[in-house]
């Protein structure tokens, strides 16, 4: 693991905290979330949730993640044997990887891809073969043509992001039927990380990979509560699949963990039965957020893209002069008081990422102006 060092996230919050700049960098909201539900994790330990819960999740948790991906996306999954609480999409995704992949096979991300990836990867001893989404009228997609000569003999899954970090991409239903008929054709597993399944914009709705034709069967689908319910420090996921699936990702998470948190597991079933008006305006609110922060970072200069989901907004930083976001992220706290996240570091082709440059807008209205109003003076 000597080659994965600090993650950027990591880097780029320690640097916000000894600079005192503002951090517009790692994805977390600064405001909480439903109060019911955090009195519900509060209540929980009170009422002696304290000690190791069932290895697959507390059981009121799985039989609302049943309900809530039946209410939601038509799809069934079994509480007893179809779903898996980890902690968090993080152990989700390490566990599923370890689960599925023997050393030398290989694993399709789409490139720029969310870090973990591939550490997990790496873990596995597998192989990450890397597809890279390009912005095509300022939104990023990848090529059919690209991704189908990525599969070899080798591959054996697929691991789909959407909506995507850090592209706030959110797949169509045509970019997914091209994914689900390789899938199919090839016999691949998908991995999904759908952890910002409820924070999508304009208008555009989530589709779960799961739903298309032939893919429940062969989709391990991943999601969390973090992004959903402002939690990002409850560390609370889980996996659906088919049971041959779930058992192989759970093995390899009793040996991870063994189990998750148990308080935040009541607190989190509570939340996906009664404060899904919350997440709606969540999600409104976080629209405009979104619009706040572009509007600002276009009149500092930058060019930016469009996200449809997400909590991240990408900008091409050449309009201001720039051409690598890494230089010009370290440089940051000290030209304009803010820390943002060079893209560059989430590519295999570091080249293709160098001039992007991530911004998150899950803050305040007041933070969002203040770091507008300093990026202001980069130009
Ligand atoms: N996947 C993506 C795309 C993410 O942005 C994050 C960060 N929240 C995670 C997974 C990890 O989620 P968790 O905090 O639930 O482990
Ligand atoms: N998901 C968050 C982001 O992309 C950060 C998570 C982390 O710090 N690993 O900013």
């Amino acid at each position: 693991m000597r080659d994965f060092g600090t993650t950027i996230f990591a880097e780029m919050s320690a640097l916000a905290v000894q600079t005192g700049s503002i951090n517009l960098g790692q994805g977390f909201p600064d405001t909480d979330g439903p109060a019911a539900m955090l009195d519900r994790a509060v209540q929980a330990i009170e009422a002696g949730a304290n000690q190791y819960p069932p290895g697959p999740g507390v059981l009121e948790l799985r039989q609302a993640i049943s309900e809530h991906r039946q209410a939601h996306y038509g799809l069934s999954y079994d509480p007893a044997g179809e779903i898996l609480v980890t902690v968090g999409a993080t152990e989700a995704i390490a566990a599923s990887v370890l689960a599925l992949c023997e050393p030398g096979d290989e694993v399709i991300a789409f490139e720029p891809y969310y870090d973990s990836y591939a550490a997990s990867i790496a873990l596995a001893q597998a192989r990450l073969v890397a597809v890279t989404m390009r912005p095509v009228a300022g939104r990023f997609t990848f090529d059919p043509e690209e991704l189908r000569a990525a599969v070899t003999p080798r591959t054996r899954a697929i691991l789909v992001n959407s909506p995507h970090n850090p592209t706030g991409t959110v797949f169509t239903r045509e970019e997914l039927t091209v994914i689900a008929e390789l899938c199919r054709e090839r016999d691949l597993i998908a991995v999904t990380d759908e952890v910002y399944e409820h924070l999508t914009f304009d208008g555009v709705e989530h589709i779960p990979l799961a739903t298309l034709p032939g893919m429940r069967e062969r989709t391990v689908m991943i999601s969390s509560a973090g992004k959903t319910f402002s939690v990002t420090g409850w560390k609370t996921g889980w996996v659906c699949a088919p049971p041959a699936l779930v058992t192989a990702v759970q093995t390899v998470k009793q040996f991870l963990t063994f189990t998750a948190g148990a308080p935040w597991q009541v607190a989190v079933a509570y939340g996906l039965r009664h404060e899904l008006e919350w997440v709606a305006a969540l999600r409104s609110g976080l629209q405009d957020k979104r619009d706040r922060l572009m509007e600002g970072l276009s009149a500092a200069g930058f060019e930016v893209l469009r996200p449809s989901g997400t909590y991240f907004v990408q900008t091409d930083i050449r309009p201001l002069g720039f051409t690598d976001g890494l230089e010009l992220t370290r440089r940051l706290p000290e030209l304009a008081g803010v820390v943002a996240i060079p893209t560059q570091v989430f590519y295999d082709h570091a080249e293709r990422g160098r001039h992007f440059v991530r911004f998150a807008f899950c803050k305040k209205d007041e933070v969002i102006d203040e770091a507008v109003t300093r990026l202001k003076h980069l130009s």
